[in-house]
């Protein structure tokens, strides 16, 4: 019998199978559109079992099943869908359960893409959206409808960092028969295990820090026993697949995700408390710190920290802030996150928000702590906020 083994463990040898590629340790990459059967037998019972081994190249390869075998360990989840971007994995997560008449509770603090894919895209197939508080915990009963098909989640809130109630809310969804939908791409899945805290469904943008390395565009789902079958067969029925590269690209990410998100974590901490002495800055918006609004619930429900976190400024003139911008060395400029290099870019979050109100001075920040040397991103920020203050 075999011993159980720790997480870090698990994290290295899941979804590997050196013997099932004549000892290479890591899958290769198979790039495959047809399948060929032997027999009309043979091709007749795979059409009658999509889902069992290789089948057609849409609904996988050996090389996305060990990446996803991998993401669904991470997770700790049943089973694991790859697509080709974040994105895409949240469109599918919600076309999956989601029809003309149905009901959405979305939080007031989405990420960007999801609110527009609400707004444009459901709106118009008569899918109701309604924006909710990210602080509302088990008060999201009085939202809830009939109707109501999916309460979706996203814990921190992009921009501000808000930590939902996930528990208190999966229980008043379950209650109405409504499915959990996590955007868990912050914690990586390493951080916050959401089929303990009632999820149903969580979504990654894998192109964030599963893969690592801000070169491949990734998404995956992942899921429970009961809405497994639905899902794949939803997703592979809208198109949806991850390249092999990408795939191969996750895989490898992953293996390291234990180490770097740690690095990250140290980072972020370190330039979190660093922005937090500064007489410039009015709030640091850092889970792991007690003034961003849920911290209680991020000590009760999560294990870490990644490298994501926001700075409000005191009230200071766009030309300054951008003047720190434009010439750092190692803070670059960017969308995306969760690559190895340190990233910062302004932000206007009371635009992005419609249930809510953010009544705080901007351009606030967003940084990303990079895994470079803590003491050369503090005296780059040292000689940025130079440029910030004016040169005084
Ligand atoms: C980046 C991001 C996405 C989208 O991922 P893509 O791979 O860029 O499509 C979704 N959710 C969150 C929280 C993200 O940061």
């Amino acid at each position: 019998m075999k011993s159980p083994k720790k997480r870090a463990t698990r994290l290295i040898h899941a979804g590997s199978d050196p013997a099932a590629f004549k000892g290479a340790v890591n899958a290769p990459v198979y790039r495959a559109s047809t399948v060929i059967y032997p027999t009309v037998a043979a091709m007749e019972k795979a059409s009658n079992n999509p889902l069992d081994g290789v089948f057609y190249g849409r609904y996988g390869t050996p090389t996305s099943f060990a990446f996803e075998e991998a993401v669904a360990e991470l997770e700790g989840a049943d089973s694991t869908i790859s697509v080709c971007s974040g994105q895409a994995a949240i469109t599918a997560a919600l076309m999956a359960f989601l029809k003309t008449g149905d009901h959405l509770l979305m939080v007031d603090t989405v990420y960007g893409p999801t609110r527009k894919l609400c707004d444009r895209v459901l709106a118009g197939v008569g899918v109701e959206t309604t924006y909710y508080d990210p602080l509302i915990g088990a008060g999201i009963a009085d939202l809830i409808r009939p109707e109501t098909k999916v309460v979706f989640t996203e814990s921190p809130g992009s921009l501000t960092f808000e930590i939902q109630d996930i528990p208190a809310i999966a229980a008043a969804a379950h209650a109405a028969g409504a499915v959990v939908i996590l955007d868990n791409t912050w914690s990586a899945g390493l951080y916050f295990q959401p089929f303990d805290h009632g999820v149903d469904v969580s979504v990654q943008a894998a192109t964030k820090y599963i893969g690592g390395h801000a070169d491949a565009m990734l998404g995956t789902i992942s899921t429970t026993e009961e809405y497994q079958k639905h899902l794949r067969l939803s997703t592979v029925g809208m198109g949806y697949c991850a390249a092999p590269d990408s795939c191969f690209l996750g895989a490898r990410g992953l293996r390291t995700i234990n180490v770097r998100l740690a690095r990250h974590q140290r980072n972020g901490l370190a330039l979190a408390e660093w922005f937090k002495a500064r007489p410039e800055v009015a709030r640091v918006l850092h889970p792991a710190l007690p003034d961003c609004p849920g911290h209680e619930i991020w000590k009760r429900d999560f294990t870490g920290a990644s490298g994501l976190f926001g700075v409000i400024l005191d009230d200071i003139p766009k030309q300054q802030v951008d003047a720190m911008l434009d010439g750092f060395e190692y803070f670059s400029m960017g969308y995306s996150w969760g690559g190895f290099e340190s990233l910062m870019i302004p932000m206007t979050p009371a635009s992005q928000r419609t249930a809510t109100t953010w009544d705080a001075p901007e351009p606030a920040l967003r940084i990303h702590a990079g895994q470079e040397d803590i003491a050369d991103l503090i005296a780059d920020l040292e000689r940025g906020f130079v440029r910030l203050t004016g040169g005084n």
